[in-house]
Order: C-alpha cells, then structure tokens, then sequence
C-alpha cells in the first residue's frame, strides 16, 4: 500500500504517518517527490486489525492505496515522476544522457589509463572497468582484483570522472565502496539476492544489470531486494538476453526501455557492448537505445581491443568511441535531452 501525502502536509504529519504504519508492523520508506511525499508501506498484509485504510483520515493524509504491481518501491506508482541518482556529483536519470565507458576489465597502468584519456576526452561522464571479472571460464583472466580496483581509482581521479566497477562477493562490498563510486551486479548475479540485500545495507549507487535470463518483471523485482533493503540509489542496465540466436553474443531487448520506463521510475540505461558483442554494432545500437528512450549508455572501451584479455570483439577504440559521441548528440537533441 502506498500513502498519498497532500502537496501542503507537514513534516509533522509524515512523521506520524509513518509512526502509524510502523506501528502496523510494516516499514515505511518515505519517498519525497517534487509535488507531493509518498509513505510506501511493504510487509505481508495481515487482514482488518492491521488495514492501512483508516489512515485516510489522518492529518495531511490524501488517499491511502494498493501497489497493484508485484515490485512496489521500484514501481512508477509511487514516484511518478522518476528518480535522478547522483553517482560522485554525477546525475543519472536526468534530462542530460549519461555515457558510461572504459575497458571491459582493468589490465594494467598504462591500459586503464588510456582508457580513461580516450573516453574522458570524447565526453563520457564516468569511468568503468572490471576489477574483479565474472568469467565463464576459471582457466582465462579473472582480473587484477584488489590491485585493478586501486588502479581504476587513480585513473579516474586523474582525469576527474567518477568510477564504476563490478562487485562479485558481498564479502568484498566495504573495499569496493572505499574505492569506487558506484558498484555494478553483473548479469550472473541478478538474482543473487544475498549479494542484493546487502547492497541495499549502503548507499553507494548500484547498477543492477539485467541477468541473461531474467524477464522485465524477474529484474524488478531484484532491484526491488535492493530497495526495501534501504538503498534508493539504483540504476537499471538493459544488457541483452539469450535467445536462439547465435549470430550476436546477446540479443539486446530495446523492448524493454519503453517499458521499463512505464513500470518504474528507475533510470534506466543500455549496455550495447555485451547486447551485441560486436563492435561495429555497438554504435547502431547505442543510438537506437537513447531514441527508445534510454537514460543513458555503458560503453566498452579498450585503448587496443586486439590485446584485451577479455571481451575484445565488442570493445571500441578510443577514436570509434569519439565517433559514437558525435553521433548521438543529434539522437539524443531529436528525442528532448542533452549530452
Ligand atoms: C561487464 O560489464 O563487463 C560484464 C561482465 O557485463 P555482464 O554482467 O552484463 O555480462
Ligand atoms: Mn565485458
């Protein structure tokens, strides 16, 4: 159930609101929007004795009603007008796109550096790369680990973007947190709900990707575990499903950006690198995201994608990325927003 406050309601009257609901044995997370504050109630409904309903009547109260959706904070419903999260004074969910690139994984000094020379200098707004990588295979580079999370720290504080890399282990979330600005889960942990309650214990932003078999509703709900764990600050990745076809790595799902736009207020962002694991169609692809509405962009970049150690293919080179750059200001001009 979600508790509609009037536009004037006091701090007073929220305040007791979610004294009432905490007292119904739900918790209350208080969303505060533009127009109005919304008292989101989530625990198992436990008939009459228990019923929201009654607090219609309370002082600053406007209506009292049910989250119909199966995802209740993560739904559109109880924050119309969609969340903006700021990663390091970044702002995600904005009218301006936000272009996230850098290297699949950090390899070295002078790889990870280049990186972020040739993504900083085409205008990307955050610097990633994998420090700890999620490999299929245990026999291939599994990343520079605690070492690559130093390197990727400097290098992004050397060209002035905020970081973002992938957490693997929820044993590992402190260090990570020390050193980045915003922790990625990766498609193999999805669903690993474990590693997502506990990312809803911090506040550092997360970017949840969407898991290679997980339906749009399967994804809600796993940012929902985040969410009512106490952490507002996710970012949605749409990064390509599996299907029957073999031609692409993945087969990236824009059916999901207009629909996740309607479903939640979640920003909501593209990876078209691992969508497509081509890289002449990451390009293509990153332009059609941002005109199906997308918030914004993740972008692997490799300074000599024929040396990476891992996702060589779909990695752009620092000049490609430039031009994908240019491209999508036009794109993102024609759909109202800005780069
Ligand atoms: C990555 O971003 O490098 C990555 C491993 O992505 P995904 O989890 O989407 O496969
Ligand atoms: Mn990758």
């Amino acid at each position: 159930m979600i508790v509609v406050m009037k536009s004037h309601a006091s701090e007073a009257d929220i305040q007791a609101v979610i004294r009432m609901v905490e007292d119904l044995e739900y918790s209350a997370h208080v969303i505060r929007g533009v127009e109005r504050t919304v008292v989101a109630c989530v625990g198992e409904e436990r008939g009459e004795a228990h019923s929201l309903q009654h607090l219609e009547s309370v002082s600053g109260v406007e209506r009292v009603m049910p989250v119909l959706r199966s995802f209740k904070l993560a739904s559109r419903e109880v924050r119309p007008e969609g969340s903006r999260i700021i990663v390091g004074g970044v702002e995600i969910g904005g009218p301006r796109i936000t272009v996230i690139a850098g290297p699949c994984a950090v390899e070295s000094d002078t790889q990870v550096n280049g990186a972020a020379d040739g993504v900083k200098s085409a205008g990307a707004h955050l610097l990633r790369g994998g420090a700890y990588k999620p490999r299929t295979s245990p026999y291939t580079f599994q990343g520079m680990e605690d070492e690559g999370l130093v390197l990727l720290e400097n290098a992004g504080r050397r060209v002035g973007l905020p970081v973002v890399t992938e957490i693997m282990d929820a044993h590992d979330i402190e260090l990570v947190a020390e050193h980045a600005d915003m922790l990625q889960v990766g498609a193999r942990n999805a669903q690993n709900f474990s590693l997502l309650r506990r990312l809803g214990k911090i506040k550092k932003p997360v970017l949840l990707k969407r898991g290679m078999a997980t339906k749009i509703e399967e994804f809600l709900m796993a940012a929902e575990y985040i969410l009512s764990a106490g952490n507002p600050n996710v970012v949605l990745c749409e990064r390509g499903i599996r299907t029957f076809e073999t031609a692409t790595r993945n087969t990236l799902d824009l059916n999901a950006v207009p629909l996740l736009k309607e479903w939640t207020h979640l920003p909501v962002l593209v990876d078209p690198s691992h969508g497509t694991g081509v890289w002449s169609l990451v390009t293509p692809m990153a332009l059609a995201s941002i005109a199906a509405g997308a918030d914004g962009l993740l972008i692997e970049v490799h300074p000599d994608p024929l040396k990476a150690l891992s996702d060589g293919p779909q990695q752009l080179k620092p000049k490609r990325f430039a031009a994908l750059m240019a491209a999508l200001k036009p794109v993102a001009l024609a759909v109202g927003r800005t780069l």
